[in-house]
């Protein structure tokens, strides 16, 4: 099961999504041995980045990155809008110890360091083309202490803020994750289509208020094992017989990694040749290792001098151009 499904209410101004992933989240597990709290917050980024690329009108990369001076220094997860995904983690050397119930606010906002960086970067961006960015700090205003502010505990609130700075858009997330399987839900108020709808107002909020209240039924344990269809039918199932529920086909979300040989000349160009030589001169080669899917690459001598000789510099952000 790595699929995501998307359906539309035709009772309400509605738009949802499903997403469950198996082996997708086991090939980024796999090949890491990150403390359990930091897999599973790394899970619940993966399924929230899967389900905004579906909500968004991108052909390119989406990007998340939280970055802080608490037990994790970076995060980044990335899906493409053919639904690729790729996640890594850095964790603080000098912290020994993560308790398996870390929160995202312990995990990532110590000190109130923490930033979620939410980027959107198109396939056909030019050089010069700043992609869009947006930043929410991982706290908001204590609704019981004014003035104070108070940390973010978990993804699906952070997501959900992005959603609503950035977006302009009400969106409800529920995220689960274990060391299987990643799980995620979103349901997302769709602008009012001025005065075009079938609807009325009143009757448009209250449809978002009854969905919402059925997309609180859901539990981690169903979002872990039952599928997307599955739980589309038992969610809304009166829902589907009273005003309509459209779903689209299920898609494909696949793990991949877009680091190639390529991209590592890049990377040795933009070092130099003196920065390239003292590396050779100490270790003979230049050794570098994919953070998000662990593929070596080795340049030798004869390597550096032929990446240096390569005249084009690829640009090493983008993602390959692939056919549709
Ligand atoms: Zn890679």
């Amino acid at each position: 099961m790595n699929e995501l499904l998307v359906f539309v209410c035709n009772g309400a101004p509605v738009r949802g999504e499903f997403v469950s992933l198996g082996s997708t989240w086991q090939s980024i597990v796999e090949r890491r041995n990150d403390p359990p709290a930091v897999q599973k917050l790394m899970g619940e980024f993966v399924a929230a980045a899967t389900l905004l690329t579906a909500t968004i009108k991108l052909n390119g990369t989406l990007i998340i990155q939280a970055q802080s001076k608490g037990p994790i220094q970076l995060l980044v997860v990335e899906c493409t809008s053919q639904l690729e995904v790729r996640a890594t983690v850095k964790l603080n050397p000098d912290v020994t110890e993560i308790p398996d119930n870390a929160t995202l606010a312990e995990l990532l906002d110590a000190e109130g360091s923490g930033r979620l960086a939410i980027t959107l970067d198109p396939i056909d961006r030019q050089a010069s083309q700043i992609p869009y960015q947006g930043i929410v700090a991982l706290n908001r205003p204590s609704a019981t202490h004014p003035g104070l502010l108070e940390p973010i505990e978990t993804v699906s609130e952070a997501i959900m803020l992005y959603m609503q700075n950035s977006e302009q858009l009400e969106t409800h997330v529920w995220l689960a994750c274990n060391s299987e399987t990643v799980g995620g839900f979103l349901l997302q108020r769709l602008p009012d289509s001025g005065g075009s709808s079938q609807y009325d107002p009143e009757m448009m909020s209250d449809g978002w208020q009854r969905i919402q209240m059925l997309g609180n039924t859901i539990t981690k344990d169903e979002l872990l094992t039952v599928s997307p269809e599955t739980l589309l039918r038992r969610l809304f199932l009166e829902e589907s017989s009273r005003y309509g529920v459209h779903s689209f086909p299920t898609r494909l979300v696949k793990f991949s990694c877009r680091c190639s040989r390529q991209r590592v000349a890049d990377v040795i160009r933009m070092l130099g040749h003196d920065e390239v030589d003292s590396i050779l001169a100490e270790q003979g080669v230049v050794e570098t290792t994919c953070d998000f899917c662990g593929m070596q690459y080795r340049f030798d001598a004869v390597d550096c001098k032929q990446a240096f000789a390569s005249s084009t510099l690829s640009d090493a952000v983008r993602p390959p151009s692939k056919g549709h």
